[in-house]
């Protein structure tokens, strides 16, 4: 009899647990498993501020595939996909093509922008260790163009705009907090001439965060010199900088650098394949399947789930994303098999961290409320975790995070 194909599309948090998990519990000859990645590596997406802040070189977020993926039992394929054609059976790789009995969808988030003219062209995003990569180099240029430039036009070079004082924007400037004072060392500039002006629509910084933790956030960030917008939407962006506005008050901002940490939405391919999504976002089952679709599961930020108690979807995040890993491993176990019992799907939420820099943070864990030094350590240990479960101990001491102040 012919093995059952499964097909993982993406090597982020879903897509590896799914594989790893996978290769763990079928045996070689229970399956066909392929796995594909348009880089030979994974990487940890929840670590990349601190690659384009310059705080961590982005060789500790990634991890090569090869180290954690058993050729035995899968076969990877480095390749970008292209096409979903479900109705078929079939993905549409670039340089080919596969079939598949099951299909797992792990392709991540996509920056969204929603319509804010000029962001795309002109702004950076905090979304893959290429871009990370390419903003702290952009922002170790402009520094280095400090004092070869004419005095009128030095300013906007040490102005940093960060636009999203959510999750993503608060932990870069964070970073960029630890990382500003370093930079003005190496290039001899100095401190108060750098601007990080933190932008957001909302009428508060981290939205859904506990008050009393966000005013810590707040206070801790503005003494590493972070100025904050707040209630202030971005309307445009330009060659030159960025306008907002507040109310009917207009203000435009010169920046040489402008990140954008505000919006992000699921991969547009979900959408292509002609699955009905909300932003690339398609809700699944309880069983984390596409409706209509048995033999398709999605996991990570394109899928959606919702919170029954609010009513509302989860926030995506990784550590949704490999529980979801987890659950789906184990469904597809039993459906190879055509033994056991599938398993619902139920996040089992452990807590909230958000960092502030290397040595500071915010959140809550064992429902208890934490800042600065004992939410730093938590978040260290939470990553630590993460690690271990991916690649075991030997993963977490080439890549674990060990510096507690
Ligand atoms: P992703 O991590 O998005 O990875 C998708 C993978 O698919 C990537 O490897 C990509 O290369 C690959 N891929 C994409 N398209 C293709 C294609 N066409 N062909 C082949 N391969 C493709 N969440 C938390 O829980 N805690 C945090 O502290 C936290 N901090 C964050 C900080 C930052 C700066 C950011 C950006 C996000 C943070 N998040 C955090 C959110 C979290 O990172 C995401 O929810 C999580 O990464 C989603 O995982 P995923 O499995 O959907 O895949």
């Amino acid at each position: 009899m012919n093995k059952p194909k499964i097909l993982i599309l993406g090597a982020g948090y879903g897509g590896i647990i799914t594989a790893t998990r996978l290769q763990k519990t079928l045996s070689a000859n229970e399956a066909e498993i392929t796995l594909v990645n348009k880089n030979s590596y994974h990487y940890q997406t929840t670590w990349l501020h601190e690659n384009a802040a310059g705080t961590l070189h982005h060789d500790r977020t990634r991890i090569q595939i090869k180290d954690v993926i058993n050729p035995n039992k899968v076969n990877f394929i480095q390749d970008t996909v292209v096409e979903i054609k479900h109705e078929e059976k079939k993905v549409v790789l670039e340089h080919g093509e596969l079939e598949y009995d099951y299909l797992v969808l792990g392709l991540g988030f996509e920056s969204e922008t929603f319509g804010i003219k000029g962001l795309k062209e002109h702004a950076f995003s905090i979304a893959s260790i290429n871009q990370a990569r390419e903003i702290k180099e952009h922002i170790e240029y402009t520094f280095s163009k400090y004092h070869t430039t004419p005095a009128d036009k030095r300013d906007e070079l040490l102005t940093i705009i960060v636009g999203g004082a959510g999750f993503t924007g608060i932990e870069f400037v964070g970073e960029l907090g630890n990382r500003v004072p370093e930079l003005c060392k190496e290039f001899d500039i100095d401190r108060e001439k750098v601007r990080i002006i933190c932008v957001e629509a909302a009428p508060m910084v981290l939205p859904g965060f506990d008050p009393e933790l966000v005013e810590y956030a707040v206070s801790a960030l503005e003494k590493k010199g972070v100025e904050f917008k707040i209630g202030t939407a971005i309307k445009e962006c330009t060659e030159e900088g960025i306008v907002v506005a507040k109310g009917d008050d207009v203000e435009e901002i010169k920046a040489a650098t402008v990140v954008w940490a505000a919006g992000v939405r699921g991969s547009a391919l979900v959408e292509e394949a002609g699955f009905e999504t909300m932003r690339g976002r398609l809700k699944v089952t309880e069983h984390m399947r596409v409706p209509g679709h048995d033999n398709v599961f999605i996991v990570g930020d394109s899928a959606l789930i919702i919170n029954e108690e609010i009513n509302r979807p989860y926030p995506p995040t990784a550590q949704i994303a490999i529980q979801q890993g987890f659950n789906v491993a184990h469904n597809l176990a039993v459906l190879v098999r055509g033994k056991g019992e599938l398993q619902e799907f139920k996040p089992d939420l452990k807590g909230v961290l958000c960092s502030l820099g290397h040595d500071d943070a915010i959140g809550v864990a064992f429902d208890k409320k934490l800042t600065g030094w004992s939410a730093s350590f938590m978040k260290k240990m939470s990553d630590n975790r993460y690690l271990f479960i991916l690649g075991g101990l030997g993963l977490v001491l080439k890549k674990g995070k060990f510096n507690i102040f």
